[in-house]
Order: structure tokens, then C-alpha cells, then sequence
């Protein structure tokens, strides 16, 4: 869950009066660079609180990006992902043909942040027209 709270001394019974910065903690998903993330709201209580939910929001969507790895490129994110699995040789190979053959071109050099759910229902699409299998298409769970 994402929680707005202080880092400051007072007792959180006065947070609402004592001047210092609302920060909003929350965790990334997944990935090498998941962990602790804080954002910094100053007095904006409100403003923090909109980002606590709307991170909550997005994880639940499944379509969280944290704001610093949104400028990841695809192509990088993507190599990463599948460094990360722990998969048969035969099935890193299919993925690793897939992405060269299919999704890099189509996304390697695009920012995680600009693609899009659409985008890649569209990919999917045309890589049915293609004929490829749907065991090819449907097995990441990303
Ligand atoms: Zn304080």
C-alpha cells in the first residue's frame, strides 16, 4: 500500500499542523528495480494523497509505471525481464526470437511510459494475422 506520511519528529497526531513535508512512501512492482520509493508533496497534503491512490490505482490496473523507469527504453526493460526468469532453454529461445522478430521492432526503442495497452493489442493482433502460434503469444505474463 502506499502510505502519505511524515519523516519529520512531531507525533503523527500533529502532522496535519506542523508544517513539515507530506511524503507519499509506496513500492514499485517486480523488476531489479523494485523497492521503496518516496515522492515528496510539501504542504500539498492533498496532492500526495491523490498520488498515494492513484498509485494504488495503476498497481491494481496493472498498468504502474514508476515515474523514473517510465524513460527505460523497451528494448532494455525487455532484455532485463527476460534475464530475470528463470525458464528451458528452449523457451528463452522462442521468447528471444519473438521479441527480435516481433516486439523490438515494433517497440525496442520507444520509452516504457509511451507504450501503451492499445499498442500492444494491436502488436498481438498482427502477430495473429501472422500466423503465429498462440502459445507464442499468450504465455508472458507481463
Ligand atoms: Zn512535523
Amino acid at each position: 500500500m502506499a502510505s502519505v506520511i511524515k519523516r519529520c519528529d512531531c507525533p503523527p497526531g500533529s502532522w496535519s499542523s506542523c508544517g513539515h513535508s507530506w511524503v507519499v512512501r509506496y513500492r514499485t512492482d517486480g523488476g531489479r528495480g523494485s523497492g521503496q520509493r518516496e515522492r515528496i508533496f510539501g504542504r500539498n497534503k492533498r496532492g500526495a494523497d491523490d498520488f498515494a491512490l492513484k498509485v494504488e490505482h495503476d498497481k491494481r490496473g496493472t498498468v504502474f509505471v514508476d515515474p523514473a523507469e517510465g524513460k527505460t527504453r523497451f528494448g532494455e526493460y525487455a532484455q532485463l525481464w527476460l534475464a530475470q526468469r528463470v525458464l528451458a532453454e528452449g523457451t528463452v529461445a522462442t521468447y528471444e526470437s519473438v521479441l527480435r522478430i516481433h516486439i523490438l521492432p515494433a517497440f525496442g526503442g520507444k520509452h516504457l511510459a509511451t507504450v501503451w495497452r492499445r499498442d500492444i493489442k494491436d502488436l498481438l493482433t498482427r502477430m495473429r494475422h501472422r500466423g503465429l502460434g498462440a502459445s507464442r503469444i499468450t504465455r508472458p505474463t507481463w
